[in-house]
């Protein structure tokens, strides 16, 4: 098994580490990119971290005890981006670009400058502990990177419970520092918020000024949502007492779906913006603004339009080549 070693400590074994050639296209549409141009792109199917939240694990064909990692990525963007032109590409949709493996960590570091090298820029949302060697070969893209760092709670029991092999908080503060000293573009996203686990002023008052000190202007936020697997993920993990309360708050809440999410339980509404009311209330007193998901909010406003990036184009471009549609 290739792991990383000693830097984050994972308190799970973790998945063992499988390579694999990737059949199909690379670059693909996301719900989760902000814009028509921004493409997204799976380095490994599977991830290390096994948060009791994620969506992508709860899902039914996820692999399990296994990260596979894809072989062939940079060879299949450098085909797909001599007929493409995004403005950027988002990684991971499914996975994240920095779990606590160092050949995965290598790969993302390989595709970031194969982007750069093509004028394409690099979206990174990461829990993971990047390591230093890495950050230092990626340090002249500095202007080439995005990176969101999602850090929904300072309390390291809380963390160990609820994102098991991501890095620790304090780790991710660390991060935060050494990548805006490095000049790389960063925002925090408070994801998920939990009732009454993170989202109460005494949970985020100390997050808060974490991050202020380190010159964080910019969060999202996004509540967590429920489905079956989820719960059955959560109750493995949290006390009962705990637990219980959670999944109460859900019990008046609505199922809804939004474009390129599928359904799932939501806190009722008045909830939710109470939540985040509070929220931008305390982080305005830290001179940050806090932007809601529109994604796992579809209630909030009028239905978000798909983001589809040119899909003639992408359509397309893939029929020339004769690959399938992912
Ligand atoms: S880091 Fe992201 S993709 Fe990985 S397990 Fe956690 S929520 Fe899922």
């Amino acid at each position: 098994m290739d792991t990383l070693t000693p830097l984050s400590n994972p308190t799970s074994p973790l998945p063992r580490l499988v390579r694999a050639s990737r059949r199909g296209p690379v670059l693909h549409e996301t719900p989760l990119a902000p814009a028509p141009d921004i493409l997204g792109l799976n380095l490994t199917r599977g991830c290390g971290h096994q948060c009791a939240f994620c969506s992508v694990r709860a899902s039914p064909n996820y692999p399990g005890d296994e990260l596979v990692l894809f072989t062939n990525t940079v060879d299949l963007i450098r085909q797909e981006l001599s007929g493409l032109k995004p403005r950027a590409v988002y990684l991971c949709p499914g996975s994240d670009p920095f779990p606590p493996y160092p050949t995965v960590q290598t790969a993302t570091a390989e595709v970031v400058e194969v982007l750069a090298a093509h004028g394409v820029g690099s979206w990174l949302m990461t829990r993971g502990d990047v390591q230093v060697s890495i950050l230092e070969r990626l340090r002249p893209l500095a202007d080439r990177m995005r990176f969101t760092i999602a850090l929904p709670s300072l309390d390291a029991r809380a963390a160990a419970m609820m994102e098991v092999n991501a890095a620790p908080p304090e780790v991710r503060l660390e991060l935060i520092a050494r990548l805006k000293d490095m000049g790389v573009a960063v925002q925090v996203a408070l994801d998920p918020l939990i009732p009454q686990l993170n989202d109460t002023p005494e949970a985020l008052n100390p997050l808060l000024d974490a991050l202020a000190v380190r010159g964080v202007n910019s969060l999202t936020a996004s509540y967590l949502f429920l489905r079956q697997n989820i719960v059955e993920q959560m109750r493995i993990v949290l006390p009962g007492d705990i637990f219980s309360a959670v999944i109460t708050a859900y019990h008046d809440g609505p199922v809804l779906s939004s474009t390129g999410l599928a359904g799932a339980r939501y806190l009722p509404r008045s909830r939710r913006q109470r939540g985040y009311a509070t929220l931008m209330a305390l982080a305005s007193r830290h001179g940050m603004t806090v932007k809601v998901s529109a994604l796992t909010n579809p209630d909030f406003s009028a239905q978000r339009p798909i983001t589809q990036p040119a899909p003639s184009l992408l359509a397309a471009y893939r029929k020339s080549l004769g690959m399938v549609s992912a």
